[in-house]
């Protein structure tokens, strides 16, 4: 029996190729014109159509939430130490994503009600708030690489904003909800995907009011930007402009609700650490104190931060309330240093090691080596940030010159560490 296309109903003579199905043929035309509709619906990657309510994140339910304990296990794989840091925002995440598949398995976005009628007896109304997270550490302690290594586990859009960029509304600098805009990029304009999302706002601290230094010009980028924050961190529908900046009236904009978007909030906070001795100062008197003060460890300070020092640096007790999980990053250790050097998966050593693998080159570093570049980061007082910058000046002349030569190994002794430490440029990195 000959065959005519389904679809446009032309028979076998009449087209060039008439493809057959179990009960069905098509023709290579029209297989053409679906492929072109497919390509406009930004399908054509098998991803999913890119907008609205039957976008990316309906067709792509996200992972299922590992447990606490596996989230931080982990992180132990890229971050060394910050147990605590790692416990709160494991136990914080996991809550957060159980909140979110609770929403998705009544077949509703969270923030929608519920349909009258549907809700089951017994604990169904009970609403669990959301939990976003300020993490409090020096710079280069791991606050971004957590958020980083959290969002890559749970694989959801991220992104990192810096709060210095914010100014309150009607002055030169970007609106607030310009950090939406780029959740949105990420989330390839996917509402609904970028509705799950996690953002990192870093250098929080710099949005705090000069407590010290009452100015009588207006605060542009600090408590006005902290005000404007709240809704945002709570959970509210913001037009966003999908390209960021500022608001412009001829602009479209995105309704994004941000309900259930994680806020992870990171800070140094430089200088917390005198107020909260002086709170520990104050509150250690009379009966006990004695034995008390022993027991507090002032080379770690900042592990017994708590909101009430927020607020004595300059955050409004608003925005405080709104990040309800707090935790510290301890300062890195020489042990600690060592350890970044060469322990996480994607460690610097082992990068290098790749990088002159790849050219059948095996690189090695001694012992002596790895000590001298430690005390190096420690001297320049740059944390973890100043390893990368020392071990690369070291690197750089073998980088430039083995590829082109015979060798086929180099180990790294502390002498030529010291060479070329000493020739290059590194004094500027001493603080
Ligand atoms: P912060 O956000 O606290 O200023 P980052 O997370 O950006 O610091 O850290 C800077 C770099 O230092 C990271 O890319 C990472 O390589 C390294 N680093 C910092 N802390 C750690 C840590 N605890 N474990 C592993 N690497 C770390």
């Amino acid at each position: 029996m000959r065959g005519k296309c389904d679809f446009c109903g032309r028979g076998e003579r009449e087209v060039a190729l008439l493809i057959s199905g179990a009960s069905a043929h098509i023709c290579d035309d029209c297989v053409m014109q679906a492929y072109r509709v497919i390509v406009e619906q930004g399908m054509a990657d098998g991803r999913g159509p890119r907008q609205g309510r039957g976008g990316k994140a309906a067709g792509r339910r996200q992972k299922k939430v590992p447990k606490p304990q596996q989230i931080k296990a982990f992180l132990d794989q890229y971050v060394i130490g910050q147990d605590e840091a790692k416990k709160f925002l494991s136990v914080a995440v996991y809550n957060h994503y159980k909140r979110l598949e609770q929403g998705d398995a009544a077949g509703r976005a969270p923030h929608e009600e519920p349909l009258r009628g549907c809700r089951a007896a017994g604990d169904d109304d009970v609403d669990i708030e959301k939990s976003n997270i300020l993490m409090v550490g020096a710079t280069g302690t791991g606050k971004t690489l957590l958020a980083r290594t959290i969002a890559r586990l749970l694989d959801v859009p991220f992104c990192i904003v810096d709060a210095t960029v914010f100014t309150e509304a009607g002055y030169v600098g970007e609106d607030v909800e310009s950090i939406l805009s780029r959740l949105l990029q990420v989330a390839d304009y996917d509402v609904e995907w970028a509705e799950k999302g996690i953002v990192f706002i870093d250098e929080i601290d710099k949005t705090a009011k000069a407590v010290d230094n009452p100015s009588i010009t207006r605060d542009v980028g600090g408590e006005g930007v902290q005000q404007s924050m709240l809704k945002l961190l709570e959970g509210t529908d913001v037009n966003v402009p999908p390209k960021g900046g500022r608001k412009h009236p001829d602009q479209d904009y995105v309704k994004v609700n941000t309900r259930n978007i994680l806020f992870i909030c990171g800070g140094a906070f430089d200088g917390i650490e005198r107020r909260i001795a002086q709170r520990l100062n104050t509150h250690v008197v009379g009966y006990g104190a004695v034995e008390q003060s022993r027991r507090v460890d002032r080379e770690n300070i900042m592990k017994y931060i708590q909101p009430q020092d927020l607020k004595a640096f300059g955050l409004i007790p608003e925005l405080i309330g709104r990040l309800p999980v707090l935790t510290h990053l301890d300062a890195l250790d020489r042990d600690a240093l060592m350890r970044i050097l060469t322990e996480p998966r994607g460690s610097i050593i082992r990068q290098y090691e790749k990088l002159f693998r790849l050219d059948g080159i095996e690189l090695s570093f001694d012992e002596d080596a790895l000590s001298f570049i430690v005390d190096k980061a420690m001297e320049y007082k740059l944390g973890a940030r100043g390893l990368r910058s020392i071990v690369e000046s070291i690197m750089v002349d073998a980088m430039f010159e083995m590829p082109s030569g015979r060798k086929k190994s180099l180990t790294i002794s502390r002498d030529y560490a010291l060479g070329k430490i000493e020739k290059g440029n590194l004094e500027k990195l001493r603080a």
